[in-house]
């Protein structure tokens, strides 16, 4: 299972999302402040909700 760490660039929101819910993000936004995040914001981890 593919989990990516999000942290948000305008309000520094930190979640772990699974690839759905990447995909939501890069289309719809930030769900705390709404900013537009790109790719950049995310950063893909190896175990659940651990950083590489
Ligand atoms: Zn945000």
């Amino acid at each position: 299972m593919s989990t990516y760490r999000f942290t948000c660039p305008e309000c520094g929101a930190a979640v772990t999302v699974d690839s759905g819910a990447r995909e939501r993000l890069l289309d719809a936004g930030c769900a705390v402040c709404g900013a537009r995040v790109g790719t950049a914001a995310f950063t893909a981890t190896n175990t659940f909700g651990t950083s590489v």
